[in-house]
Parts: structure tokens; C-alpha cells; sequence
């Protein structure tokens, strides 16, 4: 499996690389063989997977095990707590991190899984008309209703008998995924998808570049995108709280001020355009590309004349207050 390792942090680091198909410590890489299955650390970003300690081994057979016999009656926040401590029993090596929240569908699933959270398909994931879409640009696709990340999702997944071959699989306002034999193979179909998408939708301009800057009191966006865009409509920004396309906007966009005499974690002058992060430089870029991945696809719906199809608010408490979302805050 090892030598196995090298493929799988080049899909990582290319698939890292782009702040429109993941955004903060979201999305993940896995790879299996007979034995075993190597699955990114839980909270590291894809780009941040150099080496072997930066994933988990774990015994994907007793993952799947588990979920063929766990009764689906039971109400989902123990059903969270007990598949939290089965997936920890199945690790086999660990550098120290918890597997990713994900690990149950990668376990699941195929030889190679690469799960995104890419802002195109999300156009598609977070529009009323959506799925109906889906169904005619990718036929072969499995469409996945939305349920919380982690126990519920897979069992999701295993439902919808999308764990029997499929190989692309959009999941209801969350994000993508792609089963395939290698990484390089699942790199090539998640770009082909994508393309596809980009295509229908004709988005010819490329996507904002992002970037933060140190400032006196911590980080601060130097993204003239992304200024330009709070400038031009800054009411937009206004419902960020109250339209939740997607759970890591609740993981990573919690505290957040519209004046800059009132300063919280993220700070938005809806004159100026700047926005401040009160926080490490890690949480600070894992914020900026956030907030422009729900700018892109709030924009994106919108243009295109597609309704916006939001999580409820009770939804985001419920992620907010996940141990193992607050596991991913505390190593920002
Ligand atoms: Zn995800």
C-alpha cells in the first residue's frame, strides 16, 4: 500500500491547488487495497498531504461491517457516537490525526475516492433544479439527498445502492464524488466532469484568485476579486448567515461583523470591501475561501436564473455542535 502513497498526495496536492474544488480542510483522498485503506487526516487541507503521516490507516472491511449491521432505526445523535468510536476502533496506523469525517462512504466505495466540495458542482447541488439537471448532464450519476457529513451520510450513500459501481456521485448541497481504479484516473474524471459543468453553465471567467495578508491586529483578505464583489452588491454578504448552501460554511463562517467598529472572527466592510480575520492564518484562508466559494455559487444560481436550495437553520446548529466539526476548528 505504500508505495501507493506517492499517487495519492499528487492527487491531493493538484486537486489542493484549487480554492474552487476545495475550500479549508474540506474534501478528502482515499485509497484501498484487500487489506487496507489510507484516508486523509481529519482537518489538514489536501494540500497540506506530503507525507504518509498525514493519513490513517484503517480496516475498511470492519468500517463496512459496521454499517451493514448497525440498526438505521437509531436516533441519529447516537447513531453519530456510535459510528464515531467503530471508525476509531478500525484504525489499523494513524501520524496522530482522526480520520476524516468521510471515512465511512470512502470505506464503502471503490479502490480511489476523491470527494471535492467544487463550486460547480455545487451550482448544480444548491439549486431547487438541480437534481433534474443532474440527471440530464450525467445520467449515469448517482444523486444523493442531502444528510448531515459523516454516519448519516454514508448509510446515505449505501441506501441509494450507490456503493454497487457508481463512480460519480453529487451529493444534495454538499459536493462530488469520484470513485475510479487510480488517482490519476479519478483526477481525470473529476476534471471531466467539472469541464462539463463549466461548460453548460458557460463560465469562461476564471475563478477569483484568493489571498491574505498579516495585519496589525491578524489577517486580512487581498483578494481584489473578492473586494471588487462585496463593493458591488454588499447586501449579498448580509444573508450569509441565513442562507446555508453547504456545512463547512457553518464549520468555518460562524462569527462574523458587518461593522468595523464591532469586530468579531470575520470582519466585512460592506463600504470598503476589506475583510479582517481576527484568527490563525490557517482558519483566515479557510474563511476567504469559503466565503468566495458561497459568493460563486450564490452568484452562479442566481445568474443563471436557478432558485438558491438552503440547508434549514436547525441543520447548521446541529453541524456547528458535531464533536468531530468542532475536532476540525480546533486544529485550524
Ligand atoms: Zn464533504
Amino acid at each position: 500500500m505504500s508505495k501507493h502513497i506517492k499517487d495519492l498526495i499528487t492527487l491531493a496536492q493538484h486537486i489542493g491547488a484549487r480554492p474552487d474544488y476545495t475550500q479549508g480542510g474540506g474534501g478528502n483522498v482515499s485509497m484501498k487495497d484487500a487489506a487496507a485503506m489510507l484516508v486523509k487526516a481529519s482537518g489538514l487541507r489536501l494540500s497540506e498531504l506530503t507525507d504518509a503521516s498525514h493519513f490513517v490507516t484503517i480496516d475498511h472491511k470492519a468500517v463496512r461491517d459496521w454499517h451493514d449491521e448497525v440498526i438505521l432505526e437509531t436516533p441519529l445523535p447516537e447513531l453519530i457516537a456510535a459510528g464515531d468510536s467503530a471508525i476509531n476502533a478500525t484504525i489499523l496506523a494513524s501520524g496522530g490525526g482522526r480520520p476524516s469525517i468521510e471515512t465511512g462512504f470512502h470505506a464503502l466505495l471503490g479502490e480511489t475516492v476523491l470527494h471535492t466540495h467544487s463550486v460547480y458542482a455545487n451550482i448544480l447541488m444548491c439549486a431547487h433544479e438541480g437534481e433534474a439537471l443532474m440527471r440530464t448532464l450525467f445520467p449515469e450519476a448517482a444523486f444523493i439527498p442531502y444528510n448531515t457529513p459523516g454516519v448519516a451520510l454514508t448509510l446515505a450513500i449505501k441506501a441509494a445502492g450507490a456503493t454497487e459501481g457508481s463512480d460519480i456521485i453529487f451529493l444534495e448541497n454538499h459536493g462530488l464524488i469520484i470513485v475510479a481504479p487510480t488517482p490519476d484516473e479519478a483526477q481525470r474524471k473529476h476534471e471531466e466532469v467539472n469541464e462539463k459543468l463549466r461548460l453548460y453553465f458557460a463560465l469562461t471567467d476564471s475563478y477569483p484568485t484568493l489571498a491574505i495578508a498579516s495585519n496589525e491586529t491578524g489577517w486580512e483578505s487581498n483578494s481584489v476579486a473578492l473586494k471588487n464583489r462585496i463593493m458591488g452588491n454588499p447586501e449579498t454578504l448580509f444573508t450569509f448567515k441565513d442562507t446555508i448552501l453547504f456545512p463547512d460554511q457553518v464549520v468555518y463562517g460562524d462569527a462574523i461583523s458587518y461593522e468595523p467598529t464591532a469586530p468579531d472572527k470575520i470582519t466585512i466592510d460592506p463600504v470598503t470591501g476589506s475583510i479582517t480575520y481576527a484568527c490563525s492564518e490557517k482558519e483566515a484562508l479557510a474563511i476567504e475561501e469559503t466565503l468566495a466559494a458561497w459568493l460563486y455559487i450564490h452568484d452562479t444560481v442566481t445568474e443563471k436564473g436557478l432558485t438558491l436550495k438552503t440547508l434549514a437553520a436547525a441543520e447548521g446548529v446541529f453541524i456547528a455542535n458535531l464533536d468531530s466539526e468542532k475536532y476540525r476548528k480546533s486544529i485550524l
